[in-house]
């Protein structure tokens, strides 16, 4: 037999997977894998068909379709105030989470340390194993998931290459303050640390608040790779597709890792969204007022419920602490939920190295106000 040895022997199916398959065969209303439940623009869909039938179905260029290239130039200029060189600093991708591995892959060599925040993105640190590297987990805790900076400098030493943020953040709706920023100049001050900003939920900010992408910082966009993902932006995250950004010689060396993972990105698609950012340029600046309305309207339903909720600040999800509930653990209590109760929610602590003692669950408002309506009423029944 041959032996197959794994290079990631402690990873099982990602929670997201495993929670909405339970949602299927329990036919539960599923509030957990985060994707929302309705389309996106009809013209971005019109848009698409367009181009599908008028000849745009070959390769597009290895960096991707120069005209959609300077469309997002146009965006993070107008949104970050950056001017970025859409020639040699923006790659179109097949969703962020390819972005993200060259991005790993192209400054993270065997031995080399990544710094994470937990609760983190479950594809951060397989990027980083599969490139040799170390992933230095800080833990921060509901209800504020505050970063304690003197940790992370205690964290850093001279193997430390990498650290990866994520804000607005997945699974726990942190959005980064003028207080992280600080933090963060601090801790990688003379260092040679790169930085991955994972910003897929740049436009889903709360209460006022803006997202303070690393890219309105000069001192830190010379050392970022920005990840960005339509699929978020436009309601269609089975397109699979986003974009990196980086300065021109860290975009080089992503590209050159990029053309063999996937050499390029979906033509059609590319084109379709070139059109879609030119006809409807603040498509996206409606996207706030969206989902804070169904975060609002969700919270208010589970307003009677036993579940305790501090409404979350960014991405479009809301974390709930059931501790008035049960004492099961996060994992148990999701299925449970699942099994009994009919709504599938994400625990939380799969997102920690090393969990703390909390009882919380995520559940995805990014869904119509009728299955967020039927879902509540189910949950107001536990
Ligand atoms: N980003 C989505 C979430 O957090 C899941 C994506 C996936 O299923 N891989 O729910």
């Amino acid at each position: 037999m041959l032996d197959l040895k794994s290079k990631l022997p402690s990873a099982g199916t990602t929670i997201f997977t495993v929670m909405s398959r339970m949602a299927a065969e329990h036919g539960a209303i599923n509030l957990s894998q985060g994707f929302p439940d309705f389309d996106g623009p009809q013209a971005l869909r019109d848009r698409l068909t367009w181009h599908l039938n008028n000849g745009h179905n070959q390769y597009a260029p290895l960096a991707g379709v120069p005209d959609l290239r300077q469309q997002i130039a146009a965006k993070i200029h107008a949104l970050y105030g950056r001017a970025v060189n859409p020639d040699t600093e923006v790659t179109i991708t097949p969703g962020a989470t390819e972005a993200i591995f060259c991005a790993v892959t192209a400054v993270v060599h065997p031995g080399d340390e990544v710094i994470v925040f937990d609760p983190c993105y479950d594809t951060y640190e397989p990027s980083v194993s599969l490139n040799g590297g170390i992933t230095r987990h800080i833990t921060t805790r509901y209800p504020d998931f505050r970063i304690d900076w003197d940790e992370v400098a205690a964290a850093i030493n001279d193997r430390t290459r990498m650290i990866m943020l994520n804000s607005p953040q997945n699974p726990c709706g942190k959005v980064w303050g003028e207080e992280d920023i600080a933090g963060l100049r601090r801790v990688i001050a003379g260092r040679k640390i790169w930085l991955l900003a994972d910003e897929v939920y740049e436009h889903m900010v709360f209460d006022g608040q803006s997202h303070l992408s690393l890219l309105r910082y000069e001192d830190l966009a010379a050392r970022t790779f920005a990840v960005y993902s339509f699929g978020k932006t436009f309601h269609a995250t089975g397109w699979r597709i986003g974009y990196c950004v980086a300065p021109a010689a860290m975009t080089a060396e992503f590209l050159r890792i990029h053309q063999f993972i996937n050499f390029s990105t979906n033509t059609p698609m590319q084109y379709a969204l070139a059109d879609f950012l030119k006809d409807e340029p603040g498509f996206h600046n409606t996207l706030a007022a969206f989902f804070q309305r169904k975060r609002d309207l969700f919270g208010s339903l589970l307003q009677g419920s036993r579940f305790g909720m501090q409404p979350s600040s960014g991405t479009y999800f809301q974390l709930a602490d059931y501790s008035a509930i049960s004492d099961e653990a996060d994992t148990a209590f999701a299925a449970r939920l699942t099994r009994e109760h009919g709504v599938a929610v994400i625990p939380v602590s799969v997102f920690y190295a090393a969990p703390p003692e909390q009882h919380i669950v995520r559940f995805c408002f990014a869904k119509g106000d009728d299955t967020l309506r039927n879902a509540a009423e189910r949950i107001r029944g536990i």
